[in-house]
């Protein structure tokens, strides 16, 4: 969660010619000219960098940049201004711009296993400016009216609280085609291979995607990693791209000694500044405060707000910064915000809440996913700033959850400067496997529990059912 809101951007575009498609060389109906294209890119680029924030670690940066650019040079379009970025957030993504601009999330790295899978990463978004996907997709999207679209390796088809507003980034996750993914695939193959990388590593990343969809799947909840439908197919319809590349060279880079010595020390998961969970705590350094959720709710930090959900229930609990707060008192601008919501109130009162000024009501509304729902919510100043905890919940299990809403409403506190600067956030660190060892165990003994033991498993190329090889080096989680 960051200090603002996302701005709406909406680009209305304009000029429609028809254009060839630097890919398939066909002439196609284009609403925007290279020239557009760039200039979209340039503008989304300096938003993408202010909202996600640029992951601070130049010499990370440059490795991505290098290897972007040799992939960009063998493309049909070597010659628009490429840039390769790795974005601050734990969201597994990459996503690109019209124009040349390409990101990868800092929660990805640690899932790819080696430079021939960053490659296909960066190539398959590569593939899809050179083809135009992004131009045509945002073409579409602004003449829809929908503002900031970024395309997207990651297809997210739920979105559980869209009414509640826009949580995590996978709401702002454009959806391709089936078709223009299976070629973006074959393109990152195509430009793998030519630059040099076993072209293996893209069949081998979108494994890796499609365990981590499957793995996220089984929570039962709702998250933003919910990926194309249907990975593994996509894996089946590259490999023959895969084989017609292995056959112009006999040998590729894979070098996974060097991606693991780049990624050791990376972040992983939440940020402190953006916010963390510890032991049910949500921990803002940044914003300065805790909230402890009931326990084993799970728990989204979004880019807005936070959401800790019950698993398998309609409940849940959200927190927010209460933009452009309109009122005089606490209860004014707490009824006025709820009330332009569309929630009315059937009670409530001016309270403190661990010595902060607040205002605690009960509301009704309707959620889209839960219908009628009561509402539990306090409106909390803190730090020059309001506010908004709330617990949401069908009608028909308010009375049972209310317990638990009030008592995280009432733990809202603020952080001291020692606890704040006491958080770090958790780090990839490299372990050998030794005999005996399960993912169980190092998840338990080398990583302090921080991570599951099929993440770890993920993380490192395996199905969660295989056990680690004797001598094996792998990445694992440290605690911060
Ligand atoms: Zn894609």
């Amino acid at each position: 969660m960051q200090h603002r809101v996302l701005p709406v951007l909406v680009f209305i575009v304009t000029a429609v010619a028809c254009a060839t498609n630097p890919v398939t060389g066909k002439r196609e109906l284009s609403l925007m000219s290279e020239e557009q294209e760039i200039q979209i890119g340039r503008e989304q680029d300096a938003q993408v960098r202010k909202e996600m924030g640029v992951y601070s670690d130049e010499e990370l940066q440059r490795y991505l940049s290098d290897i972007g650019v040799r992939l960009s040079r063998v493309s049909e379009r070597p010659e628009l201004p490429w840039h390769y970025t790795v974005v601050d957030s734990p969201a597994i993504n990459a996503f690109a711009l019209p124009g040349g601009y390409i990101y990868i999330t800092r929660g990805i790295m640690p899932f790819l296993d080696n430079e021939a899978e960053l490659a296909g990463v960066l190539g398959h978004e590569t593939g899809h400016v050179t083809a135009r996907h992004a131009s045509q997709q945002y073409s579409r999207s602004t003449s829809a009216g929908l503002g900031l679209l970024l395309g997207s390796i990651f297809v997210p088809q739920a979105r559980p609280f869209a009414s509640l507003g826009e949580s995590g980034l996978g709401v702002l996750m454009l959806k391709y085609g089936r078709d223009d993914e299976a070629q973006a695939d074959a393109l990152g193959v195509k430009y793998a291979s030519i630059a040099g990388w076993d072209p293996a590593g893209v069949p081998a990343m979108l494994m890796t995607l499609g365990r981590i969809e499957e793995a996220s799947d089984n929570k039962g909840v709702p998250n933003w990693l919910q990926t194309h439908p249907a990975a593994e197919d996509r894996v089946q319809r590259v490999q023959a791209a895969v084989r017609d590349a292995e056959k112009g060279a006999d040998r590729f880079i894979t070098d996974r000694d060097g991606y693991l010595k780049r990624i050791t020390g990376l972040v992983y998961g939440d940020n402190p500044d953006q916010g963390v969970v510890r032991n049910g705590s949500f921990l803002h350094a940044g914003l300065r405060f805790a909230i402890k959720f009931p326990i084993g709710w799970d728990v989204n930090n979004g880019q807005t707000q936070v959401v800790a959900k019950q698993a398998g229930e309609n409940a849940l609990i959200l927190l927010q910064e209460v933009q452009r707060p309109v009122g005089r008192t606490i209860q004014d601008i707490a009824l006025r915000s709820m009330e332009g919501a569309g929630f009315r109130a059937l009670d409530g009162g001016r309270t403190t809440i661990n010595g902060l000024d607040a205002f605690i009501g009960t509301y009704q509304g309707s959620v889209q996913d839960f219908g009628r729902v009561t509402v539990r919510a306090a409106h909390i100043v803190h730090d020059r700033a309001i506010f908004l905890l709330a617990g949401i919940a069908s009608q028909p299990i308010y009375e049972r959850v209310e317990p638990a809403f009030t008592k995280s409403l009432n733990s809202f506190r603020p952080l001291t400067r020692g606890e704040a600067e006491s958080i770090h956030p958790n780090r990839i660190d490299l372990y050998t496997a030794r005999e005996g060892d399960t993912w169980q165990a190092i998840a338990e003994h080398q990583g302090k529990g921080v991570v599951k033991a099929s993440t770890l498993a993920i993380m490192n190329g395996h199905p969660v059912n295989e056990q680690p090889r004797v001598g094996e080096r792998l990445k694992i989680v440290v605690a911060g």
